[in-house]
């Protein structure tokens, strides 16, 4: 597993990405089973490529950049085990020699949920992973779908832009007790961490009220509120459209349930995809190719 950590030391990678398989994972870092997962399925598709960068551009004046956990010997001993070709882990200034320069503006799938309430969040996340694609040069990329709006923004992002990679989104990998996993989940203490569940109580509370059959947009969003009655502030609990996240007329299609809340000091998301049928609702993926 090498480490890389500027410009010149990609040249490295030139004999993986001739053989067109090469897999980039991004992270911020402070690795989880959930980030293992993504480059455990990464694996499977060709030589890996974890990137380690807490990207500045995406989080707003007054987020938790500053306090954002990094511990880069503890994440190299957990990626050592998969076998990754590589682990880039660029400073901040190799990422952005020029930190006023030229970014990408995402489009309209950006403008609700977390891009309502995160002004420029995603054009700093679409600014940050082109340029690790065209750096790392891979012709996959895997994302969680833990962070839904991002999949589908930077699959819009790819496609608008005809960027040569696939994305390919990943299961979220939980809790015993069904919280998603996060780095954000260790500034969780004490009764905070209990009441954090209630995201995922209220995304199954919802699914099985799909299951016997409601269809209403307004009753599923009543509840998942009703549910969320434990955090501190719901920032938003709505059921939105796969893949542009317009608002349907009914609980009807491939949905995205998704939930953002303050619990303590945490800010948390969750989300359930599904496919709506007349009769039947089962476990569904974001983008094309995406295992459920
Ligand atoms: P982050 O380090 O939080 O930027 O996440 C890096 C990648 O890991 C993103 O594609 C996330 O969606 C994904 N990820 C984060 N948490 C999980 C999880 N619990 N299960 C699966 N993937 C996750």
């Amino acid at each position: 597993m090498e480490l890389l950590r500027t410009r010149a030391d990609l040249a490295r990678l030139a004999p993986l990405r001739s053989g067109g398989r090469l897999v980039l994972v991004p992270t911020m870092g402070a690795l989880h089973a959930g980030h293992l997962s993504l480059v455990e399925r990464a694996a499977a598709l060709g030589p890996v490529v974890v990137s380690i960068f807490v990207n500045p551009t995406q989080f707003a004046p007054g987020e938790d950049f500053a306090h954002y956990p990094r511990d880069l010997e503890q994440d190299l001993e957990r990626l050592r085990p998969l076998g990754p070709a590589a682990v880039f882990a660029p400073p901040v200034s190799e990422m952005y020699p020029h930190p006023a320069g030229a970014a990408v503006e995402p489009g309209p799938r950006a403008d609700a949920l977390c891009g309502a309430r995160r002004p420029g969040h995603f054009r700093g996340v679409a600014t940050v992973v082109v340029k690790l694609l065209n750096l790392v040069g891979p012709a996959t990329a895997v994302f969680g779908r833990k962070d839904a709006q991002q999949c589908l923004v930077l699959d819009e992002v790819v496609r608008d832009l005809d960027l040569p990679v696939r994305l390919i989104d990943a299961p979220t990998l939980r809790e015993p007790d069904g919280l998603a996993m996060s780095s954000r989940n260790r500034y969780l203490e004490g009764d905070d961490r209990r009441r954090a569940t209630c995201l995922w109580r209220a995304l199954r509370a919802a699914q099985r009220e799909l299951e016997a059959g409601e269809r209403g947009v307004v009753p599923l969003e009543e509840l998942l509120a009703l549910h969320l009655a434990d955090a501190d502030v719901v920032e938003y609990a709505e059921v939105r459209r796969v893949p542009d996240l317009s608002r349907p007329p009914r609980a009807e299609g491939r949905l995205l349930l998704a939930i953002a809340a303050r619990v303590g000091p945490a800010r948390l998301i969750d989300n359930l995809v599904l496919d709506v049928g007349p009769r039947e609702v089962r476990a569904a993926s974001l983008l094309e190719g995406g295992q459920p």
